[in-house]
């Protein structure tokens, strides 16, 4: 299993294009912070839009039609995202480590989020010659058959909540469908996505294939948005963020776009369901990644004549989740990313009291160093209060009543969100009539969180465009291409 590495050697800090590292040509910098501490972990390579453009110059000229990457057999990308995959799980300690340091998640969420991405590069892996187009029956004398292409320089921005899993959810399909790739990390962890980068090296892809531009949203991620030989941006982050980039899009090139937002997923808890079993699933539902999850189940419906206990079952478990030091394998919980969120989500809890909710556990910092926050439960929430509508991004789950299905399922697509949902009930025909009512592209039944390579994800409404993982993924990393041929000599 092996011990997590407590001060890990941070070995990369350059932006990394045409498989070489390098400086940022502005000469600056930015401090890359271990939340646990506040402190200054190392200087990281400031790109800005001089260094997309060459990130986006070498991505272009590794698409090039007579390029290594673009002849290679599909078979051969295959091996190379195997490859790239056999070296994280090689690393998986050391990348754990360093994920911990730089995101302040516990080593074993670090670990986990790491074996799902070693699973999503290995399905994508299987997946490269097996992208097929179709033969179509078309009118009159043609043979018509559709290929499925890559799109070509795909700019990929990606948040900090899970460093490594987003990057693994963005480069698996874009790879195995043969498009070229400049990945912008996020700011406040982009240690575990340059370590990628000297893997992919390491495993064979072709200079230009991958290149890294750790920078700043506003300035890295603006110029990848709006460049106008982009061909698609893929972005995971906040709603906000997600409506500048569709409108970059549409100002520059009309690039395509896809979209992983936020969420203010509902849960709902009918009575007949074990209690003591709800209760922990809608605690991990939350407090998972502390809480720092877009699919996060930030909304608690339980069923009237239940109410009181499940808010007690609730309460107990907050309280008993083991806050502090991210290495320690007891340890459940580490410290938010940043300050800036650890205000955040201490402001939604000043909120959620002014409005009336009660608070049953938490609502505070843990400790006096770093970006720790007891884990929080209200209760009494109502559907109007700012804790309910707005997505939190913390470990604060709020619980709300229900009285009847008809109520719970209107109220729980009272918003603009619809990432996820989820219900927990031993009736059949209940938990059917949730999973077919809630707008949301993804519903659990007795279960949350269950992301799986093989499934796709993705938002309905303000949560997003287009899925991804599983085969619905490739849509969004390829162009069909129709072509049609007169045959001479008819023929059935
Ligand atoms: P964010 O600003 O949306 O950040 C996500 C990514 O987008 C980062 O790489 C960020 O860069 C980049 N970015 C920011 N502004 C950009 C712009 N104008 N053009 C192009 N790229 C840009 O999210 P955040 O500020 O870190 O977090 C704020 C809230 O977003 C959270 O409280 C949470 O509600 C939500 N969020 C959702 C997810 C999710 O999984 N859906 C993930 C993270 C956050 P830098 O941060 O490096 O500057
Ligand atoms: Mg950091």
């Amino acid at each position: 299993m092996g011990d997590p590495i407590r001060n890990p050697e941070v070995k990369y800090t350059q932006i990394f294009i045409n498989n070489e590292w390098h400086n940022s040509i502005s000469g600056k910098t930015f401090s890359t912070i271990n939340p646990c501490t506040g402190e200054v972990i190392c200087q990281v390579q400031e790109a800005d839009k001089a260094d997309v453009d060459n990130a986006v110059k070498a991505a272009r000229a590794a698409f090039h039609r007579t390029a290594p990457w673009r002849t290679m057999d599909a078979s051969q990308r295959g091996q190379l995202l195997l490859k790239f995959a056999d070296l994280v799980e090689r690393d998986i300690i050391y990348l754990s480590s360093l994920e911990t340091l730089d995101n302040g998640k516990t080593f074993l969420d670090s670990k986990a989020d790491i074996e799902q991405s070693i699973s999503v590069l290995r399905y994508y892996g299987g997946w490269c010659d097996k992208i097929t187009g179709k033969t179509i029956p078309v009118d009159g004398n043609y043979f018509t058959m559709t290929r499925h292409e890559p799109i070509g320089v795909c700019g990929q921005i990606i948040p900090w909540n899970y460093p490594m899993g987003m990057l693994s959810w963005k480069l698996g399909p874009a790879l195995a469908c043969g498009n070229t790739i400049v990945l912008k990390p996020a700011e406040m962890t982009p240690l575990t996505a340059l370590a990628c980068a000297a893997l992919l090296k390491e495993a064979g892809f072709p200079p230009g294939v991958v290149n890294v531009v750790p920078g700043y949203g506003p300035t890295a991620g603006a110029a990848i948005s709006e460049h106008m030989d982009v061909d698609k941006v893929a972005f995971t982050g906040s709603t906000a963020v997600g409506h500048t980039i569709m409108q970059a899009a549409g100002k520059s090139n009309l690039k395509r776009v896809s979209l992983e937002l936020g969420g203010k997923s509902p849960l709902i808890i009918f009575a007949d369901a074990d209690l003591e079993e709800a209760a922990a699933v809608a605690h991990l539902a939350i407090m998972n990644n502390h809480g720092q999850n877009c699919c996060a189940g930030s909304r608690t419906y339980v069923e009237e004549s239940v109410y009181d206990k499940f808010v007690a079952l609730a309460k107990d478990r907050a309280e008993k989740r083991v806050v502090g030091d991210p290495y320690d394998p007891k340890t459940e919980q580490g410290a938010q990313i940043n300050e800036t969120q650890f205000k955040k989500i201490l402001g939604y809890c000043e909120s959620g009291k002014a409005e009336g909710a009660v608070l049953q556990a938490g609502g505070e910092r843990k400790g006096d160093k770093g970006y720790f926050i007891k884990p929080t439960v209200f209760s009494d929430v109502t559907d109007d209060m700012k804790i309910a509508r707005e997505e939190i991004f913390g470990p604060v789950q709020c619980i709300l009543k229900f009285k009847d299905i008809s109520e719970v399922i209107d109220r729980a697509n009272l918003t603009t969100y619809g990432l996820a949902a989820g219900v927990i009930t031993k009736d059949i025909d209940k938990a059917m009539t949730i999973a077919q009512s809630v707008e949301a592209g993804t519903v659990w039944i007795n279960c949350f969180d269950m992301v799986t390579s093989q499934t796709p994800f993705g938002g309905f409404k303000q949560s997003g465009q287009g899925r991804e993982l599983g085969e619905d993924a490739l849509k969004e990393y390829t162009e069909i291409k129709t072509i049609t041929m007169r045959l001479i000599n008819k023929c059935s």
